[in-house]
């Protein structure tokens, strides 16, 4: 290693004067490095028992997770039965199962990576809760995670995914309805499935897993399947996750007494909630924490994978980063260090994870190092609890995550890379302890996690535009949803504007009902309103072949392949750059991928991604499916562009910016509350900066200054703003 950046040294006197004390104060200790230092120490928590004062709040040093006294590495080659058998769930197996037959809903907390998600569908089989054509549901608030529990499963039975084990996300279903017994899905797609069946009544058990992530959909569903259980006694809830307030969840869940008719029919079933905590197994975790602020995680990030894979035995590293551009950014950064470094940076394998990953790419970060080598994942927040990854023994805490933040009085809903809550930082920092005693390295100084970290994240219900739901909840016959029962009660003023919108849309009437065909229609389309809007007006205007593909251009993260060399790729851009803007372009895309006969070589030479506009064509078809459903005509316009901009302007027009006038750097303000935005670069508007411009998406790309970019513009034919 060349050059050793600040944060480095300071993290490495940190660690080097907690290795002193270890061998003086313990002598005898079995192994310097992993033997807790003698600071102060703590009991973890063990979910659903009386939470005790945790030291490191105030004092930092060591964490203590509950240790148990059988390692179980699944290194050796152990069978996956018995690897089933030696998961902290597997001594619950009758007790969950007692619980979930005597209760309508039981709350199962445990650690993660003790067995939840994968065990508990499995154990629920076998004791016959999907005998008689009946499934099992289990719901995850993120895609990727559903994947690949799903495959997981399906490989613990020995049977064919999509066979008995199926999954089911948003544009992608791998079940068969006459066989799929265990199914694991999104929140939101469980959500959409409600639309058809109301009462859910093809599943005997739902499980909606991650709870304490308090998703916009999972909070939702919440809502909803306690209504749900009113009518359908007989369903059973189980609500899971890592580190959840049992008692609040129970609070929710106590259902008032039952209604007389339906007294009979319970057969002593207790309504009351049940909680079980699962006891974990995790190692004692080290924490060390930067000496001073860290003014750039990423730099950081790659000084201490080094000093880790120069300095500690073996083990791999888990490193917490935000999204996909810093994930990929620090892939890179690492291993042109560890080329640059020699012969002791060799063995370490360095690989990304974040949603969007291929199956192949997934597979690589789950399987096992291969001897002598050290794996490094880098992630994004998917690995603090929703997938577990073995042979982790030392964490990196960025201390952010990406998170949506929404603003009522602005209206304006941005991703951005905000700080995470102590509790996070705590589940991070068990990632470390699963295989054996670890370390976290926080990136964060102990004062600030000690004074400036909040508490709990906020749940998303509480940070969102309020849009879909509000679609999703009308669609669902729930009018009055103000007084709805919400787990946590989204803000007034984010309610009301989320009205509003709607009924500029034309998609909520003068009473707040679905108007009836568009209301109707927007709310089975499985897009944003905005998209859906422009899709159900391109039927009138004749573009509904070319609104489509727009469409499902932009359900897709990114038709690009991320280049080192950014000016290739925007060169790549110029040769489909469209004077009409994005959606154009991306048409003209499309319509070159067409005419290579969807070559992966012409993908390839374009700098576009071949798997992207894959799924790009499938989104699509099933986009066409539902328009048909829906009785709308497809119709091409050709090549008028006139038109497509008007269907474009028609779903997006609350999204209209100005240019103002007499700018010179290309300030634009938006009409709806007058905010300062950019073109972003990655626009092909960028630069061109036209009078007016209506947007997709607006990010914040610097949380310090708060600066909003457009992503994605299209100068709308202003002559028929609709
Ligand atoms: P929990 O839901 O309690 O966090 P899981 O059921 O997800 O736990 O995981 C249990 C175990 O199964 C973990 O030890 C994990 O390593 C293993 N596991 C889960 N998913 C996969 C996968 N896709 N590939 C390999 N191992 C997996
Ligand atoms: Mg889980």
């Amino acid at each position: 290693m060349k050059s050793l950046s600040k944060t480095w040294s300071i993290l490495k006197d940190v660690y080097e004067k907690e290795a002193t004390k270890v061998t003086t104060s313990h002598q005898s200790s079995r192994s310097k490095l992993y033997t807790p230092i003698s600071l102060k120490m703590a009991q973890f928590w063990k979910p659903g028992t009386a939470k005790p004062r945790l030291l490191d709040d105030e004092e930092g040093g060591v964490l203590f997770y509950s240790a148990s006294p059988a390692s179980s590495s699944t290194y050796g080659h152990v069978s996956l039965e018995k690897e089933r058998q030696r998961l902290p769930v597997f001594k619950y197996r009758m007790s969950i199962l007692y619980l979930v037959e005597t209760h309508s809903t039981t709350i199962i907390v445990g650690e993660t990576g003790s067995g939840k998600t994968t065990q508990i569908p499995q154990y629920l089989k076998e004791a016959g809760w999907a005998d008689g054509g009946r499934i099992i549901a289990c719901t995850q608030p993120r895609r990727l995670a559903v994947q690949s529990v799903a495959a997981r499963v399906a490989e613990e039975m020995g049977v064919n995914l999509g066979e008995e084990v199926g999954y089911t996300i948003r544009f992608e279903d791998v079940t068969n309805p006459d066989l799929t017994r265990i199914k694991f899905l999104t929140d939101g797609v469980l959500l959409r499935e409600m639309m058809d069946d109301p009462l859910l009544s093809k599943y005997s058990v739902i499980m909606v897993d991650e709870a304490h992530e308090r998703s916009l959909s999972t909070d939702i569903l919440l809502g909803l399947l306690k209504k749900i259980q009113r009518r359908r006694p007989e369903l059973r809830l189980i609500i899971a996750s890592a580190t959840i307030e049992a008692k609040s969840m129970a609070a929710f869940f106590q259902t008032r007494k039952r209604r007389p008719q339906l007294e009979g029919e319970d057969h002593g079933l207790k309504t009351e909630p049940a909680i079980l905590s699962v006891e974990g197994r995790g190692f004692n975790v080290q924490i060390f924490y930067a000496e001073e602020p860290v003014s750039d995680y990423l730099r950081a990030t790659v000084s201490t994978v080094m000093s880790i894979h120069n300095k500690e035995p073996m083990g791999d590293i888990l490193v917490f980063l935000t999204g996909q551009d810093d994930i990929d950014t620090a892939v890179q950064l690492i291993t042109e260090e560890s080329q640059n470094s020699g012969k002791s940076s060799l063995g370490m394998i360095v690989l990304p994870l974040y949603s969007g990953l291929t199956r192949a790419d997934q597979d690589l970060v789950f399987s096992p190092s291969p001897r002598g080598k050290r794996k490094v994942v880098i992630s994004t927040n998917i690995a603090e609890t929703s997938l577990t990854l073995e042979g982790i023994v030392y964490v990196i805490d960025s201390g952010f995550s990406k998170q949506r933040f929404y603003n009522p009085i602005t209206d304006i809903e941005n991703l951005v890379v905000a700080p995470i809550s102590k509790a996070s930082a705590r589940q991070r920092a068990g990632r470390a302890g699963r295989v054996r005693p670890g370390k976290c390295y926080r990136l964060y100084t102990e004062d600030y996690f000690v004074n400036e970290m909040s508490l709990e994240g906020i749940p998303e219900m509480q940070r969102s535009n309020l849009v879909s739901s509000v679609i999703q909840l009308k669609a669902l016959g729930i009018d009055n949803i103000l007084g709805f029962d919400w787990p946590s009660s989204p803000s007034p003023e984010a309610m009301v504007r989320a009205l509003e919108v709607l009924y500029s849309l034309g998609i909520l009437d003068d009473d707040a009902k679905l108007t009836s065909p568009v209301g109707f229609q927007v709310a089975e389309l499985p897009l944003d309103p905005m998209i859906s809007k422009m899709i159900i007006v391109s039927d009138e205007l004749g573009c509904s072949e070319e609104i489509i593909t727009v469409s499902a251009i932009l359900s897709i993260q990114s038709i690009w392949i991320s280049v080192k060399g950014q000016r290739e790729l925007d060169e790549a851009k110029l040769r489909f750059a469209a004077s009409e803007g994005d959606h154009v372009t991306f048409l003209n895309v499309y319509r070159g991928f067409l005419q290579s006969n969807k070559s992966s070589k012409w993908c390839h030479k374009n700098f576009i991604n071949y798997h992207a506009m894959k799924k790009v064509m499938e989104v699509r078809e099933q986009l066409r499916r539902v328009a048909q459903r829906l009785g709308l005509a497809l119709k091409s316009c050709e090549n008028d562009m006139q038109v497509l901009r008007r269907a474009v302007t028609a779903g997006f027009f609350a999204n209209a910016c100005r240019l103002e006038p007499y700018s010179h750097n290309g300030t634009y303000k938006t009409l709806r509350s007058s905010q300062e935005v950019y073109i972003h670069p990655s626009s092909v508007l960028f630069r061109v900066n036209p009078k007016w411009v209506v947007y997709h998406s607006l990010v914040s790309t610097d949380p310090t200054t708060n600066e909003s970019y457009t992503p994605l513009g299209s100068e709308p034919n202003t002559g028929h703003l609709v």
